[in-house]
C-alpha cells in the first residue's frame, strides 16, 4: 500500500494500519526527543540497610513530552528496544549519569550510579569502548551497569563476552529483576557480576506471602554464597526494612526512601536525608 511520492520517499496510503502509523510517529518523536533535549535523568537512592547510609542511586529515564507531559519509561523503552533506538537512549543516560556524578562529586556527595542496559546494548560489540568513552572522567568503579537476566539469556555467549570486557574495564555489574527471567545459574557462576537485585514483585509481597518470603531469603543466601552483594527493590515499608535486615540483605531501594526524583534534586535530598 506504499507508493512513491514525488520526492521519491514513500507515501503511506490510509490503509496502513493505525498501529504501525503510530509506531512510525513515535519513532520520529523519540528521535526528536533526544535532539530537543526532552529526556530527563531521574535518580532513586539505594540504602545500605545495616550502616543506614545511602550506598548509591539508580538512574531512570523519563521523557518530558511537550504535550503529553512526563512519559514513564514503560511507555517507550519497550518500543525503543524493538527498534534499536534504545542504544541512543543508553548512550544519553550514560553521558548524563557521568555528568551527574561529576556534579555530585564537586559537592562532596558522590555515590555510585547504576545505569540500565538492554539486550540490544549487550549485542553491540563496541559497547565496552562506547561506555568507557561516554563516562570518561568518572572512575569506572563509580558506575554500575544493570542487566536483566533475560537480556543475558538472549545470547549468553555474546553477553558473557561483553560483560567480561566491561568488568575488565573496572565497571560494576548487577543482575536486575533477579528471579523473573529464565536465568541459568550456570551462567551466573561464569559472570563477573558484583550484585543481584531481587525483583520488587517478591519484596513487595513477602510480608503477606510465605513463598515470596522464601524466595527473598534464598536469593539473599544464593547471592552471598556466590560472593555477591544483594539489593532488594520495592522497599516500601518499615516492616520490610526490618525483615530484609534480619535476612542479611545488603541494600534496599524503594518508595520508603524516595521515589525517583529529577537528578538536580538529588544533592539536596542527600543532604537532608536521615535514616
Ligand atoms: P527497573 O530497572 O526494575 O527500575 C525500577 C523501577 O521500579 C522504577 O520504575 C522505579 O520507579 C520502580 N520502583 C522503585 N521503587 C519502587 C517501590 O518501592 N514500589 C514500586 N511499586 N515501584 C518502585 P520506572 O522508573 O518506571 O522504570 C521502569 C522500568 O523501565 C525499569 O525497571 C527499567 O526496566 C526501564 N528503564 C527505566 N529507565 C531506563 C533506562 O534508562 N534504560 C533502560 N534500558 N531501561 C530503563
Ligand atoms: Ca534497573
Ligand atoms: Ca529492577
Ligand atoms: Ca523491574
Amino acid at each position: 500500500t506504499a507508493k512513491r511520492g514525488q520526492s521519491g520517499c514513500e507515501v503511506y496510503a490510509p490503509s496502513m494500519d493505525a498501529a504501525s502509523q503510530e509506531s512510525l510517529s513515535l519513532l520520529s518523536e523519540l528521535r526528536h526527543a533526544i535532539d530537543a533535549g526532552e529526556l530527563r535523568l531521574f535518580l532513586q537512592p539505594k540504602v545500605d540497610l545495616h550502616r543506614q547510609r545511602i550506598a548509591g542511586a539508580e538512574a531512570l529515564v523519563r521523557w518530558e513530552h511537550p504535550t503529553r507531559g512526563l512519559v514513564p519509561p514503560m511507555e517507550f523503552i519497550p518500543f525503543a528496544e524493538q527498534t534499536g533506538f534504545i542504544r541512543q537512549i543508553t548512550a544519553w543516560m550514560l553521558h548524563a549519569s557521568a555528568q551527574t556524578w561529576i556534579n555530585l562529586q564537586r559537592e562532596g556527595l558522590a555515590v555510585p550510579i547504576s545505569v540500565n542496559l538492554s539486550t540490544r546494548d549487550l549485542m553491540d560489540q563496541d559497547l565496552p569502548i562506547k561506555v568507557a568513552d561516554l563516562v570518561a572522567g568518572v572512575p569506572p568503579s563509580a558506575l554500575c551497569l544493570e542487566i536483566t537476566e533475560s537480556a543475558i539469556m538472549d545470547d549468553p555467549q555474546r553477553a558473557l563476552q561483553t560483560l567480561e570486557q566491561l568488568h575488565a574495564l573496572g565497571f560494576k555489574l548487577s543482575i536486575d529483576d533477579f528471579g523473573t527471567g529464565y536465568s541459568s545459574l550456570a551462567y551466573l557462576k561464569q559472570l563477573s557480576v558484583d550484585e543481584l537485585k531481587i525483583d520488587r514483585s517478591f519484596v513487595m509481597n513477602m510480608e503477606r506471602d510465605i513463598d515470596d518470603a522464601k524466595i527473598v531469603r534464598s536469593t539473599i543466601e544464593l547471592a552471598h554464597n556466590l560472593g555477591l552483594s544483594v539489593v532488594a527493590e520495592g522497599l516500601e515499608t518499615a516492616k520490610a526494612w526490618t525483615l530484609l535486615q534480619t535476612l542479611g540483605c545488603d541494600q534496599g531501594q524503594g518508595y520508603l526512601l524516595a521515589r525517583p526524583m529529577p537528578g538536580e534534586q538529588f544533592a539536596q535530598w542527600l543532604r537532608t536525608w536521615q535514616p
